[in-house]
């Protein structure tokens, strides 16, 4: 194995930093800041190639390396870091979430990320809906604490989940409700912030500043009303302006002031600012009453043209009592594309009227529904007077507008799945142009991309005249020279309509050049000015705002056409990656035409585009191990930043297999959550099993990879000496020289062998003839966990079909001698895929006469029943995997699914009643594969039971991961999050989990014998 990471510098005093730092990055300065800050403080001190490139991104398309990374425990210790920054001269970026699009946390200094540690409510005052944050906090999180007072902070960015405030008043961000509520700077009241030279200011009413802040205003203040007519001249009228620095505060130029008494507040300058003038310690925030009833009026459009023109008319409805909320609007393409989608077909559908160009989706807001629907008749006469009677689909309960909403949220993720390396980029996405004005500007902005060979797609705010479009480039290309001839051309439409070039997003580097562009050479120098006022060294976010670089200087992007990929013959298939698209038609090649140098597997991980939604901690399972440690490193952006590095060779020559992709898959427990929920799709989980398949080519396997992986191989035997293995776990010692040995936890129990199992005590199978003349056939795959540990599930289920009427036949293998079949499942967690591909060979061989004939295989253990599905799928067995994969069903589903023709009658009138509430722990895989509902609707079958889905990401026991002495920790932590106090919440519910690993861990953690949904039934049967 190799050395460990030499670059992640212990906490507190570290006499060795500067040498370790110093050598390694050939830097001699790197190496003083690193020492510096180890032994001044107690935070995060990161200097490693990989630490540093997974913070050498953001949302947009540049990297730039920093010179280190801080992750500081406290605020102050924030400010102890600039201080040393200050001392050594170097730049200091600082990082929230690190979602921002135009590159605005990317540089090549010091990066100090607040997010982990430096996010709490410092204060709440409900009388006066107020609330004192630190900048790292998200706001979901913070909404979230402040629901039971019936306030929450209003700026409802798409990226709620995981945008921090002290991110979201760098960027001066603004959400979907801006119209009612407006951007940042409407809703911040005070700023506490350190400047580059750490003096400590609060930023506040102008009235109210004292010292430093007072006269850094009077400065200012001398500037803009030097400007005045300049300003006047120059300054978007606009709401939706983000660029440059706020020097309006003096002059409103805003449609929308951004203080309601006309006063002025010197927080609003740092609003904005893009980390460029101060370091923000908290921000004093205006909460506004959460809306007891909403409506939406969703009116459909036989042109988009149409749609754009109206939404100005749509807008003035609400002028009068403030109750309109949101005007967004979606287009044809994403209405396609929503509808092809599965989830989200029946609510895009329920919302049509005959076959619309676009849709617009009008939010009212007030106290009561009846006043409301008042608005949604004004709405519905407005169309009418603008000959679309009959346009308007009325969205009255919770549910339906929160689903609609849904959609309109992930248009950008459907987006931005496209495979191949055009991607749709964001640069001019959130121009702003009034209203008025909105269908000539875009139509002429469509005229302009289809001169370029490229389209977009249409989205979002239509109420501010914020329209988000991002046309398809290929970066690696001629992305950049297309990006700049589409930027000059759409800021001459900008310029034609009055309108502000960045006005939601952000300069940063995309748009820094065009600061001069909009606002001329005079306001460009006063911004030069208020820069040296705050920051007169240039330390903090240097070339962003003032003295910018080129929007298109490739030396600045993530995949420069000089990037390559060390080439690389990958274990399982990725070609479905490996593709081209063409912008125009979003067309794509057949797979493995791409031309990617590891085929496909490169392009699979580079479909992460770092928008970070991997950080949410809402319901769903991505992230678990990110939920835990909040480390960058842990989270999938950072995985797949990692491995993205690793593949093109910018973490040396080890690529894949080295100590930085293995330590940042170590926590990864493979829940395919990310499958799911990641927009792009990315999956860590198949990513995970390359990567292992590569480190272990290189570095051999454990023992302890041995043990877990060859498990299906030697079950039979060991089962035979189960009294003398489950030794291990009665006796302590035992325990102890077993993780001496194999590292597998001494605190753990292990499952229990047992001589009787299910592959030893024949049942009454139906034979393959029997079961292929049966009139109600279905095939039981057991896997070797059910089969040789918790044989009662295989049983059990058995029973349950029998009694549904089923003629059940066990899969065997071909010869139908007593071998029991495996998926694999273990093989591919430890990385030996040769075995994996070998082993599911025999089971697609075995099942497929099955399959082949329309009969289903029905599997009980989550993880392996859906390799069939996914996993074996990748490993080059051919079309008689896929037939296996679309009959391969998971007992529930198969029971939900026959339910629903009608043929379950026998079973339900079998069930007896349960005596206790019933909670439902879903398994990762079957959450990944939407196969837990299923679960919910068969123990419905039970009279009377109203299971409960208990919202959980991963229970942490992940396969063998929980079983790991290095991860018990992490392992439990996991389950404490959500699962395990749910089920404390209710002692008395029976508890079912369909996976044996979950299983176990509720076991070891809470004492409590959790069940499998087929043993739920099999107890309820009347009649034996
Ligand atoms: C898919 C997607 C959707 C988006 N939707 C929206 C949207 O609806 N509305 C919108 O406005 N934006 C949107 N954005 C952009 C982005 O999410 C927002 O700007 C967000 O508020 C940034 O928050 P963050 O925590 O990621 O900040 P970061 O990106 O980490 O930082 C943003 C800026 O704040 C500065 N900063 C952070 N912390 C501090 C501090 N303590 N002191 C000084 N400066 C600091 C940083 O230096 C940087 O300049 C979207 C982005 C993506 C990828
Ligand atoms: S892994 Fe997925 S969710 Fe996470 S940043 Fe990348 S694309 Fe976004
Ligand atoms: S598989 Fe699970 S743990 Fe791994 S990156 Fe994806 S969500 Fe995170």
């Amino acid at each position: 194995m190799n050395a460990p990471l030499p670059l992640r510098v212990a906490r507190g005093a570290d006499a060795n930093a500067y040498d370790r730092v110093a050598h390694a990055t050939q830097s001699e300065l790197a190496g003083r800041l690193a020492q510096r800050l180890a032994s001044e403080t107690k935070g995060e001190v990161l200097f490693s190639a990989a630490d540093r490139g997974r913070y050498a991104t953001d949302a947009s398309i540049y990297q730039v390396m920093p010179v280190g990374v801080f992750v500081p425990r406290t605020s102050d210790e924030a400010r102890a870091a600039l201080d040393i920054c200050r001392d050594l001269k170097v730049p200091v970026v600082a990082r929230g979430a690190g979602t921002s699009q135009c590159g605005q946390t990317v540089g090549a200094g010091l990066v100090i990320d607040f997010s982990k540690h430096v996010r709490a409510l410092l204060e709440f005052d409900s009388a006066n809906a107020t609330a004192v944050v630190e900048p790292g906090i998200v706001l979901d999180h913070l909404n979230a604490q402040l629901k039971k007072s019936g306030l929450w902070y209003p700026v409802d960015v798409s990226t709620s989940a995981q945008a921090t405030l002290g991110g979201m008043a760098g960027n001066n961000s603004c959400g979907s409700r801006s119209i009612a509520y407006g951007n940042m700077v409407h809703n911040v009241l005070a700023i506490e912030a350190w400047t580059s030279d750490g003096a400590h200011h609060r930023f506040e009413s102008y009235e109210r500043c004292a010292g430093g802040a007072r006269e850094i205003g009077r400065r200012v203040k001398d500037l803009a009303s030097l400007l005045a007519p300049e300003i006047d001249r120059r300054w978007p009228k606009v709401m939706r302006r983000v660029g440059g620095y706020n020097l309006d505060i003096f002059r409103n130029q805003s449609e929308r002031p951004y203080t309601g008494d006309g006063g002025v507040n010197l927080a609003h300058l740092l609003v904005g600012s893009e980390g460029t003038l101060a370091l923000t310690k908290n921000l004093t925030l205006a909460l506004a009453p959460l809306a007891r009833a909403k409506v939406l009026g969703v009116v459909n459009f036989p042109t988009f043209y149409k749609a754009m023109d109206t939404a100005q008319h749509i807008v003035a409805l609400g002028a009068e009592d403030r109750s309109l909320t949101a005007v967004e609007l979606v287009d044809r393409t994403m209405i396609e594309l929503a509808l092809r989608n599965p989830a989200f077909e029946s609510t895009v559908r329920a919302s049509l009227i005959g076959r619309p160009d676009a849709l617009l989706l009008v939010e009212f807001s007030g106290d009561d529904r009846r006043s409301l629907a008042r608005k949604l008749q004004q709405l519905e006469e407005l169309m009418g007077d603008r000959g679309l009677p009959g346009s308007v689909v009325h969205l009255v309960d919770d549910a339906s507008q929160k689903n609609l909403w849904e959609v309109r949220k992930a248009g950008l993720n459907i987006m931005m799945s496209l495979r191949g390396d055009g991607k749709p980029v964001s640069f001019i996405e959130d121009c702003a142009v009034p209203l008025q004005h909105l269908a000539e500007y875009t139509d002429a902005l469509t005229q302009v991309f289809r001169r370029h060979g490229t389209r977009g797609t249409w989205y979002a705010h239509a109420s501010v005249g914020t329209l988000h479009v991002r046309p398809i480039l290929d970066m690696r290309k001629d992305g950049a020279r297309k990006m700049r001839a589409i930027a000059e051309e759409a800021s001459a439409l900008v310029r034609k309509y009055k309108g502000a070039y960045s006005g939601e997003h952000g300069d940063g580097l995309c748009r820094g050049e065009w600061i001069a562009w909009q606002f001329g050479p005079k306001i460009t120098q006063a911004f030069a000015e208020i820069k040296k006022l705050f920051d007169p060294e240039g330390l903090l976010a240097p070339q962003r705002i003032v003295e910018p670089p080129r929007m298109d200087d490739t030396r600045l992007m993530r995949f420069a056409p000089s990037y390559r990929v060390i080439p690389l013959a990958p274990a399982l298939d990725w070609s479905e990656w490996d593709v081209q698209n063409d912008p125009a038609t979003e067309r794509t090649t057949p797979p493995g035409t791409g031309g990617d140098a590891a085929q496909g597997f490169a392009k699979a991980v580079e479909m992460c585009n770092n928008n970070g939604h991997c950080r949410k901690f809402d319901a769903g399972t991505m992230c678990p191990s990110f939920r835990v440690t909040r480390d960058e490193r842990h989270v999938t952006r950072g995985r797949a930043n990692t491995l993205r590095l690793a593949l093109s060779g910018q973490l040396g020559p080890d690529g894949l297999a080295s100590d930085a992709v293995r330590e940042a898959l170590d926590l990864c427990v493979s829940c395919k959550g990310c499958k799911r929920d990641c927009p792009t799709g990315v999956d860590m989980a198949r990513m995970k099993v390359e990567f292992l398949h590569h480190d272990r080519r290189k570095n051999g396997f454990t023992l302890r990879d041995r043990l877990i992986g060859q498990l299906p191989a030697y079950a039979a035997t060991a089962s035979r000496f189960a009294w003398l293995l489950n030794l291990r776990n009665r006796s302590r010692l035992v325990a102890r020289m077993t993780q001496a040995l194999t590292g597998l936890a001494a605190s753990r129990s292990l499952p229990a062998w047992r001589r009787q199992h299910f592959f030893n005590r024949p049942l009454r199978s139906a034979t393959r003839d029997e079961v292929f003349a049966a009139e109600k056939p279905a095939v039981l795959f057991v896997d070797t966990f059910n089969g040789f540990f918790e044989s009662e599930t295989a049983w059990a289920a058995f029973r349950v079909l029998r009694a549904a009427g089923y003629t059940v036949h066990v899969a065997a293998k071909d010869d139908e001698t007593s071998g029991h079949l495996c998926c694999g499942r273990t093989y591919l967690a430890t990385g030996m895929v040769e075995k994996a591909r070998a082993r599911a060979s025999g089971l697609v061989n075995a099942l497929h006469p099955f399959a082949r004939r329309g009969i289903a295989i029905v599997g009980l253990e989550p993880s392996c029943l859906l390799t069939l599905r996914d996993e074996a799928l990748a490993l080059g067995l051919g079309s008689n995997a896929q037939e296996v994969a679309k009959h391969a069903l998971l007992f529930e589903e198969f029971l939900a699914r026959e339910a629903a023709a009608g043929r379950l009658a026998p079973l339900q009138a079998r069930l007896a009643p349960v005596g206790a509430p019933v909670l439902v722990h879903g398994h990762c895989h079957q959450k990944a594969f939407g196969a837990v509902s299923p679960v919910l609707d068969v123990l419905k079958l039970i009279p009377g039971l109203q299971p409960q889905l208990v919202e959980s990401s991963c229970c942490g026991m992940a396969g063998a991961f929980g079983y790991e002495a290095s991860h018990v920790e992490v392992s439990m932590a996991m389950a404490q999050l959500s699962l395990f106090p749910a089920l404390r919440a209710q002692r008395g519910a029976i508890v079912v989990a369909d996976g044996t690993s979950c299983r176990h861990q509720i076991r070891d953690g809470l004492g409590r014998e959790a069940v499998h949904a087929a043993v739920l039934l099999a107890g309820q049967l009347k009649g034996g």
